[in-house]
């Protein structure tokens, strides 16, 4: 109704527009279309002293000629002085002059047109831009112009379809479902809890790495309890204009209660949650009210309240501490990064209305994915999915799949970056060198394929897959992983007494366990002290915001520590390569010959 009103509106303003316009350029041009003949001032007074002239009618300036067989003939005068001064000055005949009727007309001036045009006009496209806004605002799910609504989506009872998750569909994360399941559990059955003098928690933070399926855990929660699901990201609260961020949170919640029992999810808290005053990006104090708000709210829920606040973030290091005291988000559930077994059901679970053929072998899938999330290995079924569409194929076979690992892990083949002779062999010996190193500490895990194809940044690799995965390593463990780190380092050393770029991120992340090794693990001389920040579910940031807690002293002992595990780990590694250098070079041919080397063919050479 409201948008027909508007529709009319706006088609009456552009008619009513068209109108005028077409009015005041026909007005202007009037005389134009009936062209009376135009006389000259000379002329015209010669009319007058012959009688020739019954009638002029003066509009303005301009003079309308009537002569005495009714022809019409227009002329000007100048302006500024009358008719008759005009006449006069030409020459008129004073007589003659007294012979003519003259009649003075009131100009029309058209002037108040253009006036009216010029306030009226951009005020007139203001309405209709106005209007055309309002409308499309109408249409879709949030209106633009009406800042303190919230942007939240709801999905189920009126709002957006509801996603079809429940626990099933998410693997792994067995303590967070159980955690969780008290909350189903409220959701599904308030009074129960209410009757005997329970609180429930308000608010839950769900914090992990990206895509551990912080998201899914949360619509699996509204799906298993069967309730409403609003869910808003932190930085929608804020995003665009100033000053309505905490009106949103109000809006938020007012409509969250009236659909009660419901479950509000805000996405990346951290965009509004972070400490107050300080720390990174400055103060903001539009986050900060926003933040407020929040807080005021959840205090607010009084006991009869069934909104329960799941939120997530993968920086619960930089949340205000005022949002994770009791009763409000004082419930922590971390999400870890699926293992074996989580992985291998995640691929289930994204493989299920896959067609398969019969020699897919997801657990091998799984043991070559360590560290992939699950959004990671999402992606990965997907894009297995789409090889075998391209080849035609009408089921995905384990080839594609293991394609598919590596795509996910190091960006698409680089088929047009082609090495030289000269970079493909230093490759060749520097991935030799890692993967000889890995297969003769015994430390290491197995090598699972050696490969100098250049993929993502990496320029070429040795994939080596851990027989189990561990969540506890002990130094010999470290100090073999660095040894491997530093094996392509090294035998670049030994063939070509020099090294190249190629290594520095293997040496990157050498020095990075090193360094973890002392400050963090307490495996060095320096004893069982941690040194630096105390967190230990840091995703991002960790150097910049580390504290340091130790002294300039003690700072030059660690660096001291961290370069002799690296010395020493270069050693091992320099002694083994020494000692294989046979196979150092057997291995380093295959590959130039080949490219990549998988799993057999490995212990093949090695066996040799
Ligand atoms: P987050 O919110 O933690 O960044 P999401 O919940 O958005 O991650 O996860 C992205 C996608 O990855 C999900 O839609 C889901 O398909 C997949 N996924 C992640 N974790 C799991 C899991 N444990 N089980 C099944 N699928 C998962
Ligand atoms: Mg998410
Ligand atoms: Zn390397």
């Amino acid at each position: 109704m409201f948008k027909n009103l508007t529709k009319n509106l706006v088609s009456f303003f552009l008619i009513l527009l068209i109108l005028v316009v077409l009015f005041s350029v026909a007005s202007e041009n009037w005389g134009l279309l009936e062209s009376p003949e135009r006389i000259s001032t000379r002329n015209l007074v010669e009319k007058i002293n012959e009688g020739e002239i019954a009638e002029i009618t003066l509009t303005g300036n301009e003079i309308r000629v009537f002569l005495e067989d009714e022809t019409e003939m227009i002329g000007r005068k100048e302006a500024e002085i009358s008719l008759l001064e005009f006449l006069e000055r030409w020459g008129a005949d004073e007589e003659a002059v007294r012979n003519v009727s003259i009649e003075y007309e009131e100009e029309t001036d058209w002037g108040w047109l253009t006036t009216l045009l010029i306030i009226f006009l951009p005020i007139l496209f203001l309405v209709i831009f106005f209007q055309m806004i309002m409308k499309k605002a109408k249409g879709g799910a949030s209106s633009a112009l009406d800042f303190s609504k919230t942007k939240a989506r709801l999905f189920g009872e009126g709002g957006l379809p509801k996603k079809d998750v429940d626990f099933e569909d998410v693997a792994g994360l067995e303590e967070a479902k159980d955690e969780l399941k008290e909350v189903v559990e409220f959701l599904k059955n308030p009074k129960k809890f209410s009757d005997v003098g329970a609180k429930i928690p308000k608010g839950v933070l769900l914090t992990g790495p990206p895509g551990t399926g912080k998201t899914l855990l949360a619509q699996a929660v509204s799906g298993e309890a069967d309730v409403p699901f609003f869910e808003i990201s932190g930085s929608e609260f804020i995003e665009m204009f100033v000053g309505v961020g905490s009106g949103r949170v109000r809006d938020l919640f007012q409509k969250a209660k009236a659909k009660q029992p419901c479950i509000v999810y805000i996405d990346e808290l951290d965009a509004i949650g972070r400490k107050r005053g300080a720390g990174l990006g400055g103060g903001n104090d539009e986050r900060e009210q926003t933040l407020n708000q929040i807080l005021v709210e959840l205090d607010g829920f009084d006991k009869g309240t069934k909104v329960v606040v799941l939120a997530s973030t993968n920086r619960p290091d930089v949340l205000d501490p005022a949002l994770l005291r009791p009763g409000r988000f004082d419930r922590k559930i971390i999400l870890d990064s699926p293992d074996l077994k989580a992985r291998k059901k995640i691929l289930e679970i994204h493989t299920r209305k896959k067609p398969l053929a019969e020699d897919v072998d997801l657990q091998e899938v799984a043991e070559r994915t360590p560290g992939f999330s699950g959004a990671d290995l999402e992606n990965l079924t997907n894009e297995a999915a789409i090889l075998t569409a391209r080849r035609e194929k009408k089921k995905i076979t384990q080839k594609e799949f293991l394609e598919s690992i590596e795509k996910v892990l190091l960006g698409p083949e680089r088929k047009s970056h082609i090495l030289s002779e000269k970079e493909k062999e230093i490759s060749a010996y520097h991935e030799a060198g890692h993967a000889l190193v890995s297969s003769l500490l015994s430390e290491t895990q197995e090598v699972r394929k050696v490969s100098i194809i250049s993929r993502g940044q990496a320029a070429g690799y040795t994939l080596k897959m851990p027989m189990e995965e561990k969540r506890i390593k002990n130094k010999k463990e470290f100090m073999a992983e660095i040894s491997v780190l530093l094996g392509g380092y090294t035998a670049e050393q030994i063939i070509y007494d020099e090294t190249t770029t190629g290594a520095a991120n293997d040496l990157e992340k050498a020095s990075k366990y090193a360094r973890k090794l002392v400050k963090k693990y307490g495996m060095s001389s320096l004893g069982p002290i941690a040194y630096g920040g105390e967190r230990e579910h840091v995703f991002l940031g960790e150097e910049i915001s580390e504290e340091k807690n130790y002294s300039e002293e003690v700072a030059a002992k660690i660096d001291k520590e961290i370069s002799k595990i690296i010395k020493d780990a270069e050693k091992k590694a320099k002694k083994i390569l020494k000692k294989n250098e046979e196979k150092l070079k057997e291995l380093a041919e295959v590959l130039i010959e080949k490219e990549t080397i998988e799993k057999e063919e490995f212990e093949k050479i090695m066996g040799a």
